[in-house]
């Protein structure tokens, strides 16, 4: 099904409120198999909102637009639409007695003119509860059909998708299928020309998204079977590089994997200062695994609460292998964990010298005794720098638990 979406507001052209709405209807339509082939954004402005309806309507069978719904001057999507499509709009008594109910309830007086123009309803359209916010959605069936949806993400999310998505999946439709797994660790070119001979000639296309934690593939097509079937395939082609159990993230696969046998996690951060902590602490059921964290951003904290030696800290220095396997030696034993992760380095922009220039971080997992560490110098910002240290900390661990614990990859 050929679907566009519209998304107005000034504010989403200035930047002040991020166009969260796009990102969630696209993920919602990827559910029932619709990838949407375009989205348009425009401003408060009727001329602008027309061209666009104008445009749109030209090759989609479905628009749907965001925002403007409300009962301010701004609001204009609602007459847009019935202008393009030649409708007129009816006062809904039914809207109008929710209406006046909210605003006496409110203001202890009679609704003024202008609220309930929220409960105009063009001609040969349906209604969509709004039980949240005032202003109701709308599925509009003229020459194109539109689903108008109010801006507040609040009231748009719940009416999306207790209101319009049952709707839609009644629509026979073709529909796309997406199947996506994560590789860490490959680049995304090698990635690519190890999948494309795979699904050469198929009714499949593919999808790359690198980021610093490896690189997202994604397979679409029609057929589902054959969709699931070659990313299945395409998965076995690197092997436990792959995250398991369909997973696009790293975190939680790491956590998932420790969870699932049975360990517990103690962290050693220093220029990470609690970023992998908050990241597992950001995951429902953190404390099954997560003992704690000792963030040692000073020698005399990785000396005093990680029982790093002195002389290694004046010898080699925080930032040294020497400094991290002791630190994941300490945050074991003091936190009381089997498997704990130990990050330090210089995040910069100062604090880099010839030897050890900003990016230089040692990184050390521990399992069960065992300790494997790492040192890279990342490129970057300072977040840049800090973020690739979070991911690279938890995929060592990743390493040392996989090869204690044969991981199956499962698509
Ligand atoms: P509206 O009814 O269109 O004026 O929107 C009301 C509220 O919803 C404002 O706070 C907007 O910033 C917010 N909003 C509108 N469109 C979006 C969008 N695409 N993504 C996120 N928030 C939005
Ligand atoms: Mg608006």
């Amino acid at each position: 099904m050929r679907v566009s979406i519209i998304c107005t507001g000034t504010e989403l052209l200035k930047g002040t409120t991020v166009n969260t709405n796009l990102a969630f209807l696209g993920q919602q339509l990827a559910e029932i198999g619709i990838v949407p082939f375009r989205a348009l954004v425009v401003g408060d402005s009727a001329a602008d909102m027309r061209q666009a309806l104008e445009a749109a309507a030209t090759d989609s069978e479905l628009i749907i637009t965001t925002g403007g719904l409300g009962p301010t001057r701004d609001d204009l999507t609602r007459n847009a639409v019935c202008d393009f499509l030649g409708l007129k709009l009816k006062r809904d008594f039914s809207i109008v007695d929710d209406l006046e109910r909210r605003w006496a309830k409110r203001y202890s007086t009679v609704a003024r003119e202008d609220y309930l123009t929220q409960a105009d309803v063009p001609e040969n359209s349906t209604v969509l509860k709004n039980r949240i916010g005032t202003a109701p959605g709308l599925w509009v069936k003229g020459k194109v059909q539109i689903i108008l949806l109010p801006g507040p993400p609040h009231e748009l999310n719940p009416m999306f998708q207790n209101e319009a998505m049952p709707l839609l999946k009644k629509l026979a439709v073709k529909m796309t299928f997406t199947a996506g797994f994560m590789i860490a660790s490959i680049s995304e070119l090698i990635v690519q020309d190890k999948i494309e001979p795979l699904v050469k000639g198929l009714p499949i296309s593919l999808a790359y998204c690198a980021s610093i934690e490896g690189v997202k593939v994604f397979l679409s097509g029609e057929d589902k079977d054959l969709v699931r079937e070659k990313a299945a395939e395409a998965a076995k082609l690197f092997g436990d590089a792959v995250l398991a159990d369909n997973r696009l993230a790293v975190v939680p696969e790491v956590f998932e994997r420790l969870k699932k046998s049975g360990y517990t996690l103690g962290i050693a951060e220093s220029c990470t200062g609690g970023m992998i902590a908050a990241a597992i602490t950001d995951l429902p059921g953190a404390s099954q695994v997560f003992k704690g964290a000792i963030v040692s951003y000073s020698n005399a904290v990785k000396n005093k609460l990680l029982d790093i030696p002195q002389p290694i800290l004046d010898n080699c220095g925080a930032v040294s292998r020497e400094c991290v396997e002791a630190m994941v030696q300490g945050a074991a034993k003091n936190l009381e964990a089997n498997a704990a992760i130990a990050v330090s380095g210089i995040a910069g922009p100062e604090g880099g010298t010839a030897e050890k220039p900003v990016g230089t971080v040692h990184i050390a997992a521990f399992l069960q005794g065992e300790i494997i560490t790492e040192n890279y110098v990342f490129p970057g910002s300072r977040e840049s720098i800090r973020e690739r240290a979070k991911i690279r900390a938890l995929l060592l661990l990743r390493q040392l638990l996989m090869k204690k614990n044969r991981y199956r990859v499962i698509l």
